[in-house]
């Protein structure tokens, strides 16, 4: 069977790469693709179409593939790989290409395998609330469609309208409500994967909650970043979709940010088993999304003028009077401890989405800056927003005021994970070079991850020993070589080069 098509002629390769800093080759035995590869349909290799699925969202990683295919069925997909493996043909595997890392776009001229197509829903249990679909469904659909249902899915991110299940259980994505429902390690009961031989592991049969005959080996998948197979479908435990939902934006008192940790402390306690989010973002992250999404800060100009941390607490809940007890609750412990400057609990839905958008277009807002250098870190808590303070002291110390437009600290405050960001009109190798590596040394040094949940791709792959030890990379290095023994899926980035 002929799987691959290149119709275009094969022109020579400008290898174009934009990510500085990475002095990278292609592997010269990989193979490059020719006229007799080919498919007869769901397939692009016309310019203009290729353009979208060479460059990731933020703009910063452009690939030169020549070709994008669109398998529908497992069996397809399968045919591919087996092709691909006979003839050293090397791929990406793409889902949404939401990620912000650079691995959902090739480096050099890879194949892109893009889940588009593979959208459908298979099943879902309403007994076990198990959920099963092929992995290219957009999170968005899938929750629409459980909702119907009365389930909720586990997890929910900013950029749900358009990534795809597959690729958030291959980056294992935390996102807005991992501290509620818990993360994908733990919700997805089963998966389908394709190994870079065209084999298919499957593990989707029978999804129970507890299974302990042998090795779980599904797990090692979540999180590979399409290293290890590709994952082709997911089967994963929905909740109940809560019967009262609520939202307070809560305008923090005082300069520091103790007094936001201890705004959630008195969250968990106050409002415990109903809390399901807590996200917190800084003067400047609320600057930006007024000035460059035109949303308003909703408080007062005297309460704005002050207040330098915003948080943003969820709760999910069965019974609407007794959540509004909590809440009240939460309010007066606020007050007491003199934590708030100001609240906003939402009304409707219409308040509920607005005063979401805020924090969910925060990334959205910053591409309109220029070039953004996206950091995602895990701290303790008390650690969380020095990284922030000592960052911007180390701009000013080295005269780098008036090369970047912005230094912001946003994140899942819940998960002690911190979205730091930093902006400029273009790329700069001064500011760079004042972020890194200080800014790895500085999370080490703090017993922090450099990567909390958006992973390494291809900007962080070599930065991987400020979290795992040397011990630890070598057996990511073996699994890689016993899944994918000759380095065909996804090449050059997530672990340092072979
Ligand atoms: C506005 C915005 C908000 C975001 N918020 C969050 C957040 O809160 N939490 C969070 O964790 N992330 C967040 N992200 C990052 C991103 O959305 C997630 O990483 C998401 O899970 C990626 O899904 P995707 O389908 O777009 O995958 P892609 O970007 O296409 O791919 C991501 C990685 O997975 C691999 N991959 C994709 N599909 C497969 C597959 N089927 N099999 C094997 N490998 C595959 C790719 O090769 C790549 O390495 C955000 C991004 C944006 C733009």
């Amino acid at each position: 069977m002929n799987i691959l098509k290149s119709r275009c002629k094969i022109r020579k390769f400008s290898f174009l790469i934009q990510t500085r800093n990475l002095a990278l080759k292609r592997f010269p035995n990989y193979s490059i693709l020719t006229d007799k590869d080919y498919r007869k349909n769901r397939c692009l290799d016309d310019v203009n179409s290729l353009d979208s699925y060479n460059e990731d969202w933020l703009k910063s990683c452009k690939g030169n593939s020549k070709l994008v295919l669109l398998p529908k069925t497992t069996l397809e997909l399968s045919e591919i790989l087996k092709y691909c493996y006979a003839k050293n043909l090397a791929i990406c595997p793409q889902g949404g290409n939401t990620g912000l890392v650079g691995g959902s776009v090739p480096v050099f001229d890879e194949i892109i395998i893009s889940t588009r197509l593979m959208n459908q829903i298979i099943k879902l249990d309403e007994e076990s609330s198990i959920l099963s679909c092929q992995s290219g469904c957009i999170l968005q659909n899938l929750d629409d469609y459980v909702s119907q249902r009365s389930l909720i899915m586990p997890l929910d991110l900013g950029a749900k309208g358009s990534c795809h299940i597959g690729g958030n259980v291959s980056t294992n994505a935390g996102g807005l409500r991992l501290l509620r429902y818990g993360s994908l390690k733990g919700n997805v009961l089963g998966l389908e994967v394709v190994l870079s031989n065209g084999e298919i592991l499957n593990s989707m049969n029978v999804p129970l909650r507890k299974d302990n005959t042998g090795f779980d080996t599904k797990q090692i998948f979540i999180g590979s970043e399409g290293q290890l197979g590709f994952i082709s479908g997911v089967s994963i435990l929905c909740p109940p979709r809560p019967r009262a939902a609520n939202l307070i934006l809560v305008a923090c008192n005082g300069k520091s940010f103790q007094n936001v940790i201890q705004i959630f402390k008195t969250a968990k306690l106050e409002l415990n088993e109903i809390l399901s989010a807590f996200e917190f973002m800084d003067r400047e992250s609320m600057r930006a999304v007024k000035e460059n999404s035109n949303l308003e800060n909703p408080f007062s100009i005297e309460v704005s003028e002050k207040c330098d941390f915003y948080c943003l607490v969820e709760t999910h809940s069965s019974d609407e009077e007794s959540a509004l007890r909590k809440i009240e609750n939460f309010y007066s412990k606020l007050s007491e401890k003199d934590l708030g400057l100001d609240c906003i609990v939402a009304e409707n839905k219409t308040q509920f989405s607005y005063i979401w958008s805020l924090r969910e277009r925060i990334a959205e807002s910053l591409t309109k800056d220029g070039h953004n250098y996206k950091y995602d870190i895990s701290l303790p808590l008390n650690k969380m927003y020095d990284l922030v303070i000592d960052i911007r002291k180390r701009f000013s110390e080295n005269d780098a005021k008036n090369y970047f437009r912005r230094c912001i600290g946003y994140g899942h405050l819940g998960d002690s994970n911190l979205h730091l960001n930093v902006t400029s009109e273009k790329y700069d190798e001064k500011i760079f070079k004042l972020l890194e590596p200080f800014l790895y040394e500085w999370t080490m040094k703090n017993n922090g991850s450099i990567s909390a949940e958006h992973g390494l791709g291809l900007k962080k792959k070599n930065y991987i020993y400020y979290s795992k030890t040397k011990e630890n990379v070598e057996y990511m290095r073996k699994l890689k070589k016993l899944f994918d023994p000759k380095l065909l899926l996804n090449p050059y980035k997530t672990l340092p080069d072979f």
